[in-house]
């Protein structure tokens, strides 16, 4: 029986952009990813045979093929010619389901580090990645992370040059928001604004985080949703505590302020933690190597 742990980071858009539709029915996404300092912590156990199995400290959250860490491990195994083998996943959940910070996706990548892990680096990185895209879009930057930017379904990944140095306060209201049904929303209206990828890539080069601040942009955050309102509002409330720039992260409902200041970030968390239900401070995590 051998074991190991690994961490599952979360992770915010700086931005999002959908600039199409396709063929196969995905949308054309433009985004700039980062990992932050949220994580859940997952323990695989590997065992000769028996199922592949997940439990969690949240009851709602699928302990079957539902789950995608089970269905990453399921991949691993057929990948390395191993199907038999039975893996139990312990998952201790700190980000929140539902809230745009890819918890499944992140579980799912650490669960490929992790089985590559317990059978001594079979797969190479680029085996990996290509294991990690055909479990779900955000798996693939979900396994090196860091800042980068993210195109396609969000599978063709560029590194980019790290964040400057901040603090996050994330915000998540009680709801959370369902994707199909957001981008159903946006299909059904044409996009007006585009985020300024360009000018997000210039400031990040430079290091210039007010530059970059200034340009956060979530194209969901137009859609014509009541939901929307209390993103606008939490948004509002996180500039009234400092915050460089404010947005929502993917489909939501999670929505984070910059900080560079430490004292006015915590402040923010610890005043909208009571407004908001739950309010949390992050740190940006540089890319893992794989
Ligand atoms: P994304 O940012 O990729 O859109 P999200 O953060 O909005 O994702 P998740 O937290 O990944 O959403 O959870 C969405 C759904 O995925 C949940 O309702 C849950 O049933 C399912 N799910 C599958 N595997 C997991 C997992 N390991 N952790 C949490 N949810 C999972």
């Amino acid at each position: 029986m051998k074991q190991v742990l690994e961490r599952a980071y979360a992770k915010l858009n700086l931005s999002l952009d959908v600039t199409g539709r396709r063929s196969d029915g995905y949308h054309e996404m433009v985004m700039i990813m980062q990992t932050v300092s949220l994580f859940d912590e997952l323990r695989f156990t590997l065992r000769d045979s028996g199922p592949v199995r997940a439990s969690s400290n949240l009851r709602f959250v699928p302990n079957d093929q539902r789950n995608l860490a089970v269905r990453a491990v399921q991949r691993y195994l057929e990948a390395v010619g191993e199907p038999e083998r039975g893996v139990f996943i312990e998952i201790k959940k700190t980000i929140p389901v539902g809230a745009g910070m890819a918890g499944g996706s992140a579980d799912a990548a650490a669960a490929l580090r992790g089985m590559n892990a317990l059978f001594g680096g079979r797969l190479s990185r680029e085996e990996l990645l290509d294991l990690a895209a055909g479990v779900g879009s955000d798996v693939a930057f979900c396994m090196a992370g860091g800042t980068a930017l993210a195109k396609g379904r969000g599978e063709l990944l560029t590194p980019l040059p790290p964040l400057p140095d901040c603090l996050f306060a994330i915000c998540k209201p009680a709801f959370s928001i369902s994707t199909p049904e957001l981008f159903k929303k946006l299909d059904s209206a044409p996009v007006r604004r585009h985020p300024d990828t360009a000018g997000m890539l210039r400031a990040l080069e430079e290091g210039q985080l007010r530059e970059l601040c200034h340009r956060l942009y979530n194209v969901f955050e137009d859609v014509d949703d009541r939901r929307m309102r209390t993103v606008a509002r939490i948004k509002s409330r996180l500039l009234d505590f400092g915050a460089l720039g404010t947005l929502m992260t993917g489909t939501g409902s999670a929505v984070f302020g910059v900080f560079t200041r430490e004292d006015a970030a915590r402040e923010a968390c610890r005043v909208l933690e009571k407004e908001v239900g739950f309010c949390r401070m992050a740190r940006p995590v540089p890319a893992i190597e794989l």
